[in-house]
């Protein structure tokens, strides 16, 4: 069953430890650090409609716990920019 918090902040409460890298990163505070049922804490995108789309959050993460999703294949689009291809 699916551990995911968010639509379109998605955050994996499976994955997520708690590290805050992505409170301190995130520029529009989209994240909380709650505890989940089971005691571990672990971030709730609670103010996920103010997100900018920047995927910083998802560059610090170290176990890659969210995934922004986004419309029409922008993530791509990045990803190729990245890659510098041309
Ligand atoms: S993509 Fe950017 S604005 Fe959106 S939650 Fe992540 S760090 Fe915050
Ligand atoms: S950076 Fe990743 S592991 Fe750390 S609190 Fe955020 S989602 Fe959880």
């Amino acid at each position: 069953m699916s551990n995911v918090h968010g639509h379109i902040v998605r955050v994996d409460w499976s994955l997520c430890y708690g590290c805050e890298k992505c409170i301190t990163a995130c520029p529009t505070d989209v994240f909380n650090i709650v505890t989940d049922r089971a005691g571990r804490v672990v971030v709730d995108p609670i103010r996920e409609s103010d997100c900018i789309l920047c995927l910083v959050c998802e560059i610090v993460c170290p176990v890659k716990a969210i995934d922004i999703e986004q419309k029409e294949g922008s993530e791509d689009t990045l990803q190729s920019l990245l890659e510098g291809s041309d």
